[in-house]
């Protein structure tokens, strides 16, 4: 075979358009004129748009050549932390792109959006059960959106009880949006450090905890894939202090059916609908990560809201003490027709199972794993497990090189070097939806890894071998990006 025409399977190096064009092809058939062809000053027309002449073939086949190009959880596992990128039914896409959803204009009159509202209506009571929470708004377009509605409701709280408090306590093991949520809202973020054990203490809680202290923000379970099992304690010495207490819920993957975070003390949580309930998600698309208050707070929700009176639905905006808008309407509307589909056809008892599967794959990816690579907090996981490079380190092996060999086995790498507490992280979130077969090529493939590291680290070293690229600059592509080609 001619090294030149060889192709790495599907992988295909594929050119700019420009550089695939040819004078003179072009990919349409226009019907013939009908009139008479009329005279126009050419020099008016200068010399047009820089466009290459392509036939329809090789526009169909560049754009289906660079599809694949990409690696979605279609094509196979997608093994990050903190993130659950679980596969979507397709039932859940067909059902909210059915045209009388699509096209119901968000300005018709609520009396005639009355199928709308309820769908609305009902999801915001379905995630109020699932959460233990009393009131929810559906406006935030992503988790981090939820998450500075949460912070300006607790600034709207303290606000209404006469008293500024400007900080707030985050622990160690938070996503990174959560510090950047509260210092958004004007708070400054105070780091509480996790115990040994990966989880918070109540003591270091109740030490720093005051009266200028708005409340804490709990990631639960937290990035390192546990769960913050003295949060009730935690949530006493908070309330104590007139504080309230918010549940970063975008992991709920790991705990629906099974905890509701409004009867273990938090006041105030959001979730991501477009990572537990059935939207994909990656690559910025649209999202939802509505906010859940318990009764007291619930004046505070950003307006409008959907409010039920007899059998008919409305929208009221005028809340005095409510935050405002954050979204224009009532926020991403297709995402949550997702989420209120994948709900019912889910039911009660399945989503309880979705969690209780996605944390027995992850305990079993844990101690399938544990003599390979080391477990920095050995303690049952929930949704994710950490591991970290230790064993491979004499090898001169890092987590980074790992990550790249596993392109090579058609695995996508996991989430690395996060959480930031622990050194060399790996972070693996085997969500319910991965087979035991899909599980254990993931970890036949890890030990194969661990197994070169110690034989052949080149090989590991210089991974990857088989992808369409090899290690990028990723330095120089942060620094100096070029987005044009
Ligand atoms: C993904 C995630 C977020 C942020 O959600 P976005 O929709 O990306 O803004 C916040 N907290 C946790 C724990 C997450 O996993």
């Amino acid at each position: 075979m001619s090294q030149e025409l060889r192709t790495n399977g599907i992988v295909q190096d594929e050119p700019l358009l420009w550089e695939k064009g040819r004078k003179g092809r072009d990919g349409y058939s226009m019907p013939l004129r009908d009139v008479e062809k009329a005279s126009i000053d050419e020099s008016l027309l200068g010399d047009g748009p820089d466009f290459p002449d392509l036939s329809e073939v090789d526009v169909v086949r560049h754009y289906t050549r660079l599809s694949q190009w990409n690696f979605g959880v279609d094509t196979g596992m997608y093994p990050l932390g903190s993130c659950t990128m679980k596969y979507n039914p397709k039932i859940n896409e067909k059902l909210s792109s059915y045209i009388g959803l699509t096209r119901s204009h968000p300005l018709l009159p609520a009396h005639l959006s009355q199928g709308t509202l309820r769908l609305l209506y009902e999801l915001e009571s379905y995630l109020c059960e699932i959460t233990g929470m009393d009131a929810v708004s559906l406006q935030p377009a992503a988790g981090a959106h939820g998450e500075l509605a949460g912070m300006l409701i607790f600034h709207a709280y303290h606000k209404s009880k006469g008293k500024k408090r400007n900080k707030i306590l985050i622990p160690d093991t938070a996503h990174g949006t959560n510090p950047a949520s509260a210092s958004l809202c004007g708070f400054q973020a105070v780091v509480v450090k996790s115990s040994e054990k990966g989880i918070l203490s109540h003591e270091t809680v109740a030490e720093l905890m005051d009266e200028d202290t708005a409340g804490i923000m709990v990631t639960n379970p937290n990035t390192l894939g546990l769960f913050e099992k003295n949060i009730r304690k935690i949530a006493d010495i908070v309330h104590e202090k007139g504080g309230l207490v918010y549940a970063d819920g975008a992991n709920m993957n790991a705990v629906m059916g099974i905890v509701q975070m409004g009867k273990i003390g938090v006041d105030v949580m959001h979730l991501n609908l477009h990572k537990t309930f059935s939207t994909p998600h990656g690559g910025g698309g649209p999202g939802a990560g509505p906010v859940c208050v318990k009764k007291e707070l619930e004046k505070f929700l950003p307006v409008p809201r959907i409010r039920k009176v007899k059998d008919a639905y409305a929208l009221v905006e005028n809340i005095p003490e409510s935050i405002g808008k954050l979204h224009t309407f009532y926020g991403n509307f297709s995402v949550l027709v997702r989420a209120y589909c994948y709900i019912l056809s889910m039911g009660p008892e399945g989503l309880k199972a979705v969690s209780q599967h996605a944390v027995l794959n992850a305990n079993y990816i844990k101690e399938k794993l544990k003599d390979h690579f080391h477990i920095p907090y050995d303690r049952p996981c929930m949704h994710e497990c950490v591991f970290t490079d230790k064993f491979q380190e004499k090898h001169h092996v890092s987590t980074l090189d790992i990550a790249k060999r596993m392109i090579d086995y058609g695995i996508h790498p996991p989430t690395i070097y996060f959480p930031l507490v622990v050194h060399g992280a790996m972070m693996i979130e085997p969500p319910e939806t991965e087979s035991k077969e899909e599980i254990d090529r993931l970890i036949a493939v890890l030990k194969i890894i661990a197994k070169e590291a110690e034989d052949n680290p080149e090989i590991v070293r210089n991974a990857p071998q088989f992808a369409r690229m090899r290690r990028l600059d990723e330095v120089t592509a942060a620094r100096k990006p070029v987005l044009i080609g």
